[in-house]
């Protein structure tokens, strides 16, 4: 299983890193009708959810915003009758003041490190998994990665048993995926001994 679970959960590691970093701009999403705004936006995505024309909406689409990482948002945050003011179209005169007003709605704030985690463990604890799997399909030794194709019986480097046929393989490799992994034992060094 780890040969399939591996590639997808350090595929969704590396996309939630790269939203991470994204997050740290600001990615705005509103609907025409005004009432959701989507925004990737200080180190987090974050719904506003109000009734339409709450929100000015530059025309709908993607609106790419400038660096916003200064103040960003560790932790979840939900609020079920948020109230901010937000501007309602451009200003009257160039360099004036846009018209204002005080909307209410619904806003969720999820931090995008908290996507990071969950993928990247699943991909340290199925990665040795996919590693030994991969070497047995290619002819090599499931431990020491040693050539071992022509070879029988032991694996010249570090003895390992070397399965014989591509059936045998296989089976080898779901074997060792059961067997408890060796404990790794620290002996003093040489040196030091008398
Ligand atoms: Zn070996």
């Amino acid at each position: 299983m780890s040969r399939h679970v591996f590639p997808i959960a350090a595929a969704l590691t590396i996309l939630a890193v790269v939203l991470s970093a994204a997050s740290l701009w600001s990615f705005l999403w509103t609907s025409p009708s005004g009432a959701v705004r989507l925004s990737l936006i200080q180190g987090c995505a974050m719904l506003w959810w109000g009734e339409p024309g709450d929100l000015f909406s530059h025309g709908g689409g993607l609106r790419v915003g400038g660096w916003s990482g200064r103040a960003i948002i560790w932790k979840p945050e939900f609020e079920p009758a948020n109230s901010v003011m937000v501007q309602t179209g451009p200003p009257p005169a160039p360099g004036g003041m846009p018209p204002l007003k005080q909307i209410v709605g619904l806003s969720v704030v999820v931090p995008a490190w908290l996507l990071i985690p969950v993928p990247s463990v699943i991909a340290g604890i199925t990665f040795r998994g996919w590693r030994r799997d991969r070497r047995i399909r290619a002819g090599r030794c499931a431990s020491c990665n040693y050539d071992v194709r022509g070879l029988k019986d032991r694996c010249p480097e570090c003895g390992r048993p070397i399965p014989s046929s591509p059936v045998r393989r296989a089976i080898a490799a779901v074997m060792a995926r059961l067997r408890p992994r060796p404990v790794s034992v620290l002996t003093p060094a040489r040196s030091l001994a008398p």
